[in-house]
């Protein structure tokens, strides 16, 4: 098809261009690629840190479904598997409201449409193209009277996690004969009144002009970059650690809006989790989100000044993990403890098992308090006896659901499962703010088409992931990033070989 191309330089040519080779750029390369386009997808970091942030994911994605059959055309369960478990089914009406909800009610209503109505269809579409699929037994299940129960909508994992997810979209991408270039850093857009006419990367050191008939951008948001994570998050977001790659600094967003796009959603809002507070300044590929400390509904957090500052029970963890990282960012030292004690120290997630944690230990709470690191330990230690003296112990725990065990009378309740840290040994973990990405980004359209600031369709240009603004707003349901750079990821190739085939 590129024969055709009246674009001056021919010498590298192709249908479509990608920017980015991580989730929503491999989907959206093998869905232009099955509508006969020739595709390069142009990936900034060398191939042993390929995958972007999606690589260092659990491989966790949120998908509507009506019940066990439809995970079975996703997912090969054994009758065992299928006895043994409550799948439950989390229908198209509730990861709508879900995504109303956290979100306030701002995320685009038609984009977010799309994202529900597609994510069933689209997995289905990725396991054909050879991603396979389980159920997150490990990390969304609990065990009640021996089977397991999933919790919060969040059931499908990509085999391997995000290595998994990567490791399969990219071995499809080289079946299909799509190319990828590594430490090719796309740097600007080709552009006149006729819209897109390809990229400037800079590959292996040397700069190269690529002409494509369309280009789709799916490079990730801009937390790499600190300079505009305290320009648009606000003073203090340099001192954030970032959880995932190093190579996601706003390029493709700068590159679109310099040649007229238009920015949309949330700019000053972004994901940021609880994360190890010495964890180092980038995510690191060894460890994925294991730096991550999820499980605070457990317990309780205290700050330097010895003081709760949230409420650890408000929601199950997948509706509030996404915005308490900017909590503790907030507070003094950007930092804060998590504190738990015997009874519930066999739920912790697997996470706080890891080699690479700052943990204490101790028998006693007033030696407990002794022990962390910058804390005001006398008032830490009343706190935690006030907090004791307001749990609703006549209220039974109950991990699977919202169980109304809360405190009463506090500055900050504890909503749900409020349990008395009175138990030895006693364990704290350090935390800080870490941030996955930023919500702020591009306007499309549902065709994945970027809109320019006059509100104008920009011809040949497209974009999914990250990089799209106007979904996530505050907060985020826990795996709606794969699916969100999956789904629009597929519509975007498909949008770009359509145009491609047209021009
Ligand atoms: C630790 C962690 C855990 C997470 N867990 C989950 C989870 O379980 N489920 C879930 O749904 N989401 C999860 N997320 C969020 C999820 O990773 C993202 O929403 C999703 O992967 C984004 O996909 P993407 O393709 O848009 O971006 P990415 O996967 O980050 O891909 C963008 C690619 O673009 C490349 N790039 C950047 N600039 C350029 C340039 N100028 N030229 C060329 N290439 C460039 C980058 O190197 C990168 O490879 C997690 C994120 C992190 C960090």
């Amino acid at each position: 098809m590129s024969e055709g191309l009246k674009v001056g330089d021919q010498s590298t040519s192709f249908d479509v261009v990608i920017v980015g080779a991580g989730n929503a750029g491999l989907c959206a390369a093998l869905s232009a690629s099955e509508q006969g386009s020739s595709v390069l997808v142009l990936e900034a970091a060398p191939e042993s840190e390929r995958g972007g942030n999606s690589r260092f994911t659990a491989g966790l994605l949120r998908i509507a479904y009506q019940d066990v059959e439809d995970l079975a055309q996703l997912i090969d369960l054994s009758e065992e598997e299928i006895q043994r478990t409550d799948f439950g089914s989390y229908k198209a009406e509730q990861f709508i409201d879900d995504m109303a909800r956290v979100t306030e009610y701002r995320c685009d209503p038609d984009l977010t449409e799309v994202l529900v109505r597609e994510s069933f269809p689209t997995a289905q579409w990725m396991r054909k193209k050879g991603v396979r699929f389980t159920a997150a037994w490990g990390r969304q299940a609990f065990k009640i009277d021996g089977r397991f129960k999933f919790w919060g909508g969040l059931t499908l994992e990509a085999v391997g996690g995000g290595p998994g997810l990567v490791d399969s979209l990219t071995t499809a991408a080289s079946k299909n004969e799509i190319k990828i270039w590594y430490q090719a850093r796309a740097t600007s857009l080709i552009a006149d009144d006729g819209g897109v006419q390809g990229v400037v990367v800079k590959h292996l050191g040397k700069t190269t002009r690529v002409r494509s008939r369309a280009v789709v951008l799916a490079a990730g948001g801009f937390q790499a970059n600190t300079e505009w994570r305290t320009r648009y998050l606000g003073p203090g977001w340099e001192l954030a650690k970032v959880r995932g790659t190093r190579f996601n600094t706003g390029d493709a967003i700068r590159m679109a809006l310099d040649i007229g796009a238009a920015p949309a959603g949330n700019w000053s809002g972004c994901h940021a989790v609880a994360w190890e507070r010495n964890a180092p300044e980038f995510g690191d590929l060894a460890v994925g989100d294991q730096f991550q400390k999820h499980s605070y509904p457990w317990g309780i957090y205290i700050n330097a000044e010895g003081r709760r500052f949230l409420d650890e029970g408000a929601d199950f963890r997948n509706y509030t993990y996404a915005k308490y990282g900017r909590i503790i960012l907030n507070q003094p030292g950007q930092f804060a403890w998590q504190i738990f004690d015997a009874k519930v120290r066999n739920q912790l997630r697997d996470e706080y098992r890891i080699r690479q944690v700052t943990k204490v230990t101790a028998n006693t709470l007033e030696e407990l308090v002794g022990k962390l690191d910058d804390v005001d330990a006398d008032t830490a230690l009343k706190e935690i006896r006030v907090y004791n003296a307001a749990v609703r112990t006549d209220v039974a725990f109950n991990p699977n659901i919202k169980d109304g065990r809360c405190t009463e009378g506090l500055a900050i309740n504890k909503s749900n499962w409020a349990n008395t840290i009175d138990t030895p040994p006693f364990e704290a973990y350090a935390v800080t703010c870490g941030i996955t990405f930023t919500f702020g980004g591009l306007r499309i359209d549902t065709g994945a088409q970027v809109i320019s600031t006059d509100g104008e369709p920009i011809p040949g240009l497209y974009a999914a992931g990250e990089l799209v603004g106007g979904i996530f707003w505050f907060n985020y349901p826990g795996g709606s990033g794969l699916t969100n750079g999956a789904v629009f990821g597929k519509i975007a190739g498909a949008s770009a070989a359509a145009r491609a085939a047209r021009v």
